[in-house]
């Protein structure tokens, strides 16, 4: 069973041009990214308050006219179990017609492939947060000070990032995007490097998913 954070939040800056119903899920998180905005209340410390998916569906059955797509985020929402998501996500589109987008930081590429065939997202906003295809194992202490985790061999470790981001590509079907962090400490050829690489899969996939540099902001709570 899914646990969502009690707030539902109506944002105008999600999406470029519509009002989005943002729902975070307290499934936790493989990283500790630099500075997470989300890591103090939603990830660590969520609190013993929390919705389960009947409080969500009804709060979008009252306001479905109020936002234009319904984002999952989290945390992490694609560490829950897969029957738990295909659940929620069920019993979403059962009873909103609004595109479902999930956010996610690509460490779950099965799961975004077993979504998409059963038609339970409709877009996937997948995190580079370095070019993952350039990592190797000198790299350590920048892979650090970005995900917050130690990674011993950048190859392996990251290779289903890769295929998750190779999957926003390839199953996009119009909503989807890859985004980077302007992170301080990131050289500007980091975010051209992941560039040329969402081109490349562009190209290969014959699909224009965008790709974003979004600026950095430092979080009032840590
Ligand atoms: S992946 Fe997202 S939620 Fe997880 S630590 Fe990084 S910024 Fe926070």
């Amino acid at each position: 069973m899914i646990k969502y954070y009690p707030k539902l939040v109506l944002s105008f800056s999600e999406i470029p041009g519509a009002p989005t119903l943002l729902i975070h899920a307290l499934t936790g998180c493989q990283f500790h990214c630099f500075k997470c905005f989300n890591y103090s209340q939603i990830v660590k410390n969520p609190g013993d308050d929390a919705y389960l998916i009947t409080d969500v569906v009804d709060y979008i059955k009252k306001q479905n006219d109020l936002f234009g797509y319904i984002v999952f985020s989290g945390g992490e929402f694609l560490n829950a179990a897969l029957n738990d998501l295909i659940a929620d996500l069920t019993l979403v589109k059962s009873i909103s017609d609004k595109p479902i987008i999930v956010y996610s930081n690509g460490g779950n590429p099965e799961k975004m492939q077993v979504l998409d065939e059963r038609q339970l997202v409709d877009g996937f906003h997948v995190d580079m947060k370095l070019p993952y295809h350039l990592l190797y194992d000198d790299d350590a202490d920048l892979i650090e000070l970005t995900i917050g985790i130690k990674v011993k061999n950048p190859k392996v470790f990251f290779a289903p990032y890769l295929r998750a981001l190779e999957l926003t590509v390839a199953l996009d079907h119009g909503f989807s995007r890859i985004r980077s962090v302007e992170y301080p400490f990131l050289n500007a050829s980091a975010f051209e490097e992941n560039r040329i690489f969402i081109d490349k899969l562009n190209q290969k996939h014959k699909k224009k998913t965008p790709y974003d540099v979004n600026q950095f902001i430092y979080p009032e709570v840590e």
